[in-house]
C-alpha cells in the first residue's frame, strides 16, 4: 500500500528558526556530507559507475516478469516470486540468500456476495471487467471484490450512506435520527486519504452489521480526468481492494503481537487479537454501487455528501435493504521474506537495510511492484559492483516482504525477529514501496537524515534534463500552491519529516527505533488497489519509457552507498530539533482553542489573551512577542521541552562543527569514527520509550506516530494525551520526551568531546 498522497505538511509556525542553521548552504558542492575530500572523491567514482548500470530496459523486463500474474499474499505465485527473486540476487552475486518463512494468521476470501433484495432486485458483480487494449485484465485468475481481514457473515438490513465513515460523518446521521445500528453502511473512499481500517473500525464502533466502500468518480475516476484504457484515472468497474487491519493498534500478524511468527511461535486466540476487525467489509466499484445509492430515500445528503454520479445521494436507512454474505478463510498460511546481501568489506557489522513489498493486490503495476523492478535493477547493479570488487564499507540488507498488504506483516515479523540485533547494527532502513506512479518526487526522511537525502538529489539526473533536486523542488512548490499552503519550500522542509504508517517502515521505526527513508514518484493514479493497476497502465500513463523507474533504483542506490561508505554517519542533530520545536509548536497551536489555553492569559500579552491566540515562543528566532508566554499554562508547561530542544540543537550543531573540522583534515582514526558512529546510531533508538506510546505499547518512538487514518501524528503520546486533555497523561509523556532530549544532548556531547579530544591529541 503506501499512503496515498502525502498529507501537505501544516504551515510552519516558526520557520525562521529553520534558516538560521544549514549545512547545505555552506557546502561547496564536491563535498559529501560524512565524508572527508579524499573520500568523497572516491566515492563519486563510486557513484558514478553504479548509476551507468541500471538500464529502462531491465526494469521494463523486471516489470513485466511481477506483473504477469496476480500475486496476493500468500498465494502460489507470490511464493513463486520469491524463489525468483533469491536466485536473481544468487545470480548477481548477493550473499547470505535465504527465504525466512513466517506462520500467520491468513485472510483469503471462500465467497463474497452482495445483492440489493428492496426495492428493486439488484445482484452486484464484484468483478472487473475488460479494456480495450489491455489483455491481462482478461486473466481468469483475477480476484473478485474483497477486503482483507473482514468477519465472515450474513446480515441482510437497511443500508445507510455514510459519506466517508469517519466519526463526524455518523454525528451528521445522527442529527439528523439516523442509526445506524444493524444496518449496513456505504461509504467512499475519501480524498485526503484514510485508511479504510479507520473507516471499519468506527462502523463497528457505530454498531453497524457490515461495512461497503465503494470507489466515486469524483475521488479517483471520471471526475478526475479520462479513465483507463484513454487515462490514468479508474474506470467505472475498478475495486480497490484492500485490508481493513487494525494494524494501527498493532501491525503484522494479529496473533504474535510484539514477537516474530516463526513457525512453532506462541500465538494468542484470535478472539484476543485487537488488529482483527469483528465487521464484514467489501470494497465495491461505482457500477456496483450506483444502483444503491439511486435507490435510496430519506434526507438528501449535504452538498459535500453529494459524489461524482449522476444522481442526488440521499442519507438511506429504509427503502433499500442489502444482503451480504462473506466467507474468509482464517487458516494459518506462511508468508516468505527474501533476504540477501552485498557484505561490507570494512564493517560488516553495520547495516544499511532496503526494502520492498513483493505481494500485491492483483497485477500490482504500480503497488508494489514498480518498487520491485527498480529494486531489483539495484541489486543487479550493486552485485556487479561487488563482483568487480567495489564493495561499500558496510552491509547493504535487501528484503522482499511479503503481506505488506494485509497488515505489515513480513516486515513487522522480520523486524520482531531481529529487533535486538538491529538495535545494535542498523544505521537506517530505506523503503520503496510504490516506485513510480509519475514524475513528481517524494522524500521523505527522518529529520536527521533529511539533509543528505535532499544533498543526495543534488547528484542525480532528473528524466526532464534537470537535476532531481531541482525537479523535486519545482514540483513540491507546485504541489504546495496547489494546495494553497504558504509555506514556501526551501531546502529545509523539501524533505517530508512527518512520517505516518501505512508501509513496511513502520516496524524499523516505530518499534526498533531505527532512522528510515521512504522514495516514490507520483502521479495522477485511480486505479490503486485494482486490477488496472497493470503493466498496461505503467507503460502508457505511470512511466511509460521506465525512466522513473531507472532514476528511483540510481537514488536508492547512491543514497545507501552514501549511508554505507561516510567516514561519519551523515545523521544532522540540529535538523532534528529545529524539526521537534516545529512539531511541539504545532501541537501547541492546535490545541489553542481547547479549554486549558483560557487560562493562559497571566503570562500572555493583552492582545493574544483577548484573541484567545497564544503568542508561541519561539526562542530561536525571537519573534515571539512575549518570550515567557508558557502556552498550555497551569496546565501543561512546555518551556521546558523547548529550552531541551535548544540544548540539543546547539549540541547537535557543535557535533556538526567538529564533524566538519575532522572530515576536512583528511583523516579520522578508525577507532574515533566507530565511536561517532556508534554513539549517533544510538539517538534514534534513545526516541523509544519501552512501554511505548499510552494503549498502543507496540508504538515505541516518542517523536513519530501515525492516526488510526494511518496519517502521520508528530510526538504521538503527548498529543493524543492533550488531545484528550488527559493532564495526568500529558504531564507523563511530557516529561518522558523531555528527558529523551537530556539523554540525547548528554550523547551528542560526549561524542563532541571524544571528537574533540581526539583532535587536540593529533595536534601535539
Ligand atoms: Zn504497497
Amino acid at each position: 500500500m503506501s499512503l496515498r498522497r502525502p498529507m501537505p505538511s501544516s504551515s510552519a509556525v516558526c520557520y525562521l528558526a529553520l534558516t538560521l542553521y544549514s549545512p547545505l548552504l555552506t557546502r561547496a558542492q564536491t563535498t559529501i556530507l560524512g565524508f572527508t575530500p579524499s573520500a568523497a572523491a572516491h566515492e563519486t567514482e563510486i557513484e558514478n559507475k553504479f548509476k551507468t548500470i541500471p538500464s529502462p530496459d531491465e526494469e521494463r523486463r523486471q516489470h513485466h516478469i511481477f506483473t504477469a500474474e496476480p500475486h496476493v499474499a500468500g498465494s502460489a505465485r507470490n511464493n513463486e516470486l520469491a524463489r525468483y527473486i533469491a536466485d536473481e540476487w544468487r545470480n548477481e552475486g548477493l550473499e547470505d540468500v535465504i527465504i525466512r518463512r513466517y506462520d500467520v494468521y491468513g485472510s483469503n476470501p471462500k465467497s463474497t456476495f452482495l445483492e440489493m433484495t428492496a426495492p428493486v432486485h439488484y445482484r452486484a458483480g464484484l468483478r472487473e471487467l475488460p479494456v480495450p487494449g489491455d489483455p491481462d485484465m482478461k486473466n481468469k485468475s483475477i480476484s473478485s471484490a474483497w477486503s482483507g481481514m473482514s468477519a465472515s457473515g450474513e446480515v441482510t438490513a437497511p443500508l445507510v450512506y455514510a459519506h466517508s465513515g469517519n466519526p463526524e460523518d455518523y454525528e451528521l446521521l445522527r442529527q439528523q435520527g439516523i442509526d445506524v445500528k444493524g444496518k449496513v453502511v456505504l461509504v467512499r473512499y475519501s480524498n485526503p486519504y484514510s485508511y479504510r481500517g479507520f473507516k471499519a473500525l468506527t462502523a463497528e464502533r457505530e454498531g453497524a452489521a457490515a461495512i461497503l466502500i465503494y470507489s466515486d468518480p469524483a475521488e479517483d475516476g471520471y471526475k478526475k480526468g479520462q479513465v483507463d484504457p484513454k487515462g490514468p484515472w479508474g474506470p467505472e468497474y475498478h475495486i480497490q481492494r484492500g485490508a481493513i487491519t487494525y494494524d494501527f493498534m498493532v501491525p503484522g500478524d494479529p496473533l504474535t503481537p510484539g514477537w516474530a511468527s516463526v513457525p512453532g511461535a506462541k500465538r494468542i486466540p484470535a478472539e484476543q487479537a485487537v488488529s482483527i476487525p469483528k465487521i464484514m467489509a467489501l470494497p465495491l466499484s461505482w457500477h456496483d454501487a450506483k444502483p444503491l445509492l439511486a435507490h435510496m430515500d430519506g434526507p438528501v445528503a449535504p452538498g459535500d455528501w453529494q459524489g461524482g454520479l449522476p444522481i442526488k445521494y440521499h442519507l438511506g436507512g429504509e427503502r433499500v435493504r442489502v444482503h451480504v454474505k462473506i466467507e474468509m478463510d482464517n487458516s494459518t498460511q506462511p508468508y516468505y521474506v527474501v533476504e540477501g546481501r552485498v557484505r561490507g568489506a570494512e564493517l560488516p557489522d553495520e547495516w544499511i537495510v532496503l526494502g520492498n513489498h513483493r505481494d500485491a493486490w492483483v497485477f500490482g503495476g504500480v503497488d508494489p511492484s514498480s518498487g520491485t523492478a527498480s529494486m531489483m535493477e539495484l541489486t543487479r547493479a550493486l552485485g556487479k559492483l561487488a563482483k568487480a570488487g567495489t564493495r561499500p564499507r558496510r552491509t547493504l540488507v535487501f528484503c522482499s516482504w511479503d503481506g505488506e498488504e494485509v497488515g505489515l506483516t513480513g516486515s513487522t515479523e522480520w523486524g520482531e525477529q531481529f529487533a535486538d540485533e538491529l538495535r545494535k547494527k542498523a544505521v537506517a532502513y530505506i523503503n520503496v514501496d510504490e516506485a513510480t506512479s509519475g514524475p513528481n518526487f517524494h522524500g521523505q526522511a527522518v529529520a536527521s537524515l533529511a539533509p543528505m537525502l535532499v544533498e543526495t538529489t543534488r547528484s542525480l539526473k532528473d528524466p526532464s534534463g534537470k537535476t532531481l533536486y531541482q525537479a523535486w523542488k519545482a514540483s513540491s512548490t507546485r504541489e504546495r500552491s496547489e494546495t494553497k499552503e504558504s509555506e514556501a519550500v526551501t531546502d529545509l522542509n523539501l524533505a517530508d519529516t512527518r512520517i505516518g504508517s501505512g508501509s513496511d517502515h513502520t516496524v524499523f521505526l516505530n518499534f526498533v527505533g531505527m532512522p528510515v527513508l521512504g522514495l516514490q514518484f507520483d502521479g495522477p493514479y485511480g486505479v490503486y488497489h485494482s486490477a488496472y493497476d497493470d503493466f498496461f497502465w505503467m507503460n502508457h500513463f505511470g512511466d511509460p519509457g521506465y525512466h522513473y523507474h531507472t532514476l528511483m533504483s540510481q537514488l536508492w542506490g547512491v543514497l545507501a552507498l552514501r549511508l554505507a561508505n561516510a567516514d561519519l554517519l551523515p545523521f544532522d542533530f540540529a535538523s532534528y530539533a529545529s524539526n521537534i520545536r516545529q512539531f511541539v509548536n504545532e501541537l501547541a497551536k492546535n490545541n489553542s482553542k481547547s479549554v486549558i489555553l483560557s487560562g493562559v492569559a497571566g503570562s500572555q500579552s493583552e492582545a493574544a489573551a483577548e484573541s484567545k491566540e497564544p503568542v508561541l515562543p519561539c526562542p530561536a528566532c525571537g519573534s515571539a512577542g512575549n518570550s515567557d508566554s508558557n502556552f498550555l499554562s497551569g496546565v501543561l508547561d512546555l518551556k521546558p521541552i523547548l529550552a531541551a530542544i535548544g540544548d540539543f540543537e546547539a549540541a547537535g550543531k557543535r557535533l556538526d562543527e567538529s564533524a566538519n573540522r575532522a572530515l576536512a583534515s583528511g583523516a579520522i582514526d578508525p577507532k574515533l569514527a566507530d565511536t561517532i558512529n556508534h554513539g549517533t546510531m544510538q539517538v534514534e533508538r534513545n526516541w523509544l520509550n519501552p512501554d511505548g506510546i499510552p494503549g498502543r505499547p507496540w508504538f515505541k518512538h516518542i517523536l513519530y506516530g501515525a492516526r488510526f487514518t494511518y496519517a502521520h501524528l508528530e510526538l504521538p503520546g503527548l498529543t493524543e494525551a492533550v488531545e484528550k486533555q488527559d493532564w495526568p497523561a500529558a504531564k507523563q509523556q511530557a516529561e518522558i520526551l523531555h528527558q529523551a532530549l537530556i539523554n540525547n544532548t548528554k550523547l551528542v556531547d560526549q561524542l563532541n568531546s571524544s571528537l574533540n579530544g581526539e583532535a587536540a591529541e593529533a595536534r601535539k
